[in-house]
């Protein structure tokens, strides 16, 4: 398991500074949701804790470790983002099999991975398909797939039902929750949906403008919302 400290992490683009010093702290084995609405700097922050933006000013770290200068392969994450850029010309098994070939993986390794993860997530039955064989669903489900064979104990989601329809965004939320379950590991999970936020998270925190405003319990953050703006965006009783 990982526990993730964000610590007054910074971060620009010319003269617009996107995150502003900010410092949250996920518990191992927690479902964190960083809700806000778009171009608050959900992704940005995101992106921060993979390695695959540049601070500014700040530290990263895992379980305690400062990982702050650590390549994104060096940190083990699994990663699932809004659009699940599946390899056209290769199988839902070699889709999923990719990352760890080239990070040199056994091939028993590999092969008892794919297996497990896709027992894991039902899709035992599509492991021959190519991507074009495959509804929306299913494609994500397999980009879910290829992070969890990476067997790492925090995964990083953005917005990855934000593609799907209305209805299957729901089924695909049951599903996200149960492996969050199973796994038992640290989830960190970006999204604008205050639903989504209140069903899925143990906690969430709520962003404004490169600024965590509150980072609580969903009934606390509804309930109880420590600003105006966190009171107005999940729509808590006035
Ligand atoms: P969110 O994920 O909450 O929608 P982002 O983290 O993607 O927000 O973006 C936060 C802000 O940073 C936005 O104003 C966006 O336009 C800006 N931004 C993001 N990436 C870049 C970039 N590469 N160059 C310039 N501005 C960027
Ligand atoms: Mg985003």
């Amino acid at each position: 398991m990982a526990g993730v400290t964000i610590d007054k992490v910074r971060r620009s683009y010319g003269a617009l500074t996107v995150l502003k010093d900010v410092s949250l702290d996920v518990q191992p084995g927690e479902f964190a949701v960083l809700l806000g609405p778009s171009g608050c700097g959900k992704s940005t922050l995101l992106a921060s804790i993979a390695g695959l933006d540049d601070l500014q000013s700040g530290r990263i770290l895992f379980d305690g470790e400062d990982v702050t200068d650590y390549e994104p392969a060096e940190r083990n994450i699994g990663m699932v983002f809004q659009s699940y850029a599946l390899y056209p010309n290769m199988t839902v098994r070699q889709n999923m099999s990719f990352g760890l070939e080239v990070a040199k993986t056994p091939k028993a390794e590999i092969v008892e991975r794919v297996q497990w993860a896709a027992q894991l997530l039902q899709i035992e039955p599509l492991l021959d398909r190519k991507p074009s064989q495959l509804s929306g669903g299913q494609r994500q489900r397999i980009a879910i797939g290829r992070a969890l064979v990476r067997k790492a104990d925090l995964f990083l989601f953005d917005e990855p039902l934000s593609n799907l329809d209305a209805k299957l965004r729901t089924e695909m939320r049951v599903e996200i929750k149960n492996l969050h379950q199973k796994l038992g590991v640290t989830f960190i999970y970006v999204t604008h949906d205050q639903v989504e936020a209140m069903t899925l998270a143990t906690r969430i925190a709520v962003m404004h403008g490169g600024v965590i405003e509150q980072y609580a319990s969903p009934d606390e953050v509804y309930n109880r919302p420590a600003s105006l703006f966190v009171a107005d965006f999940v729509g808590s009783p006035p």
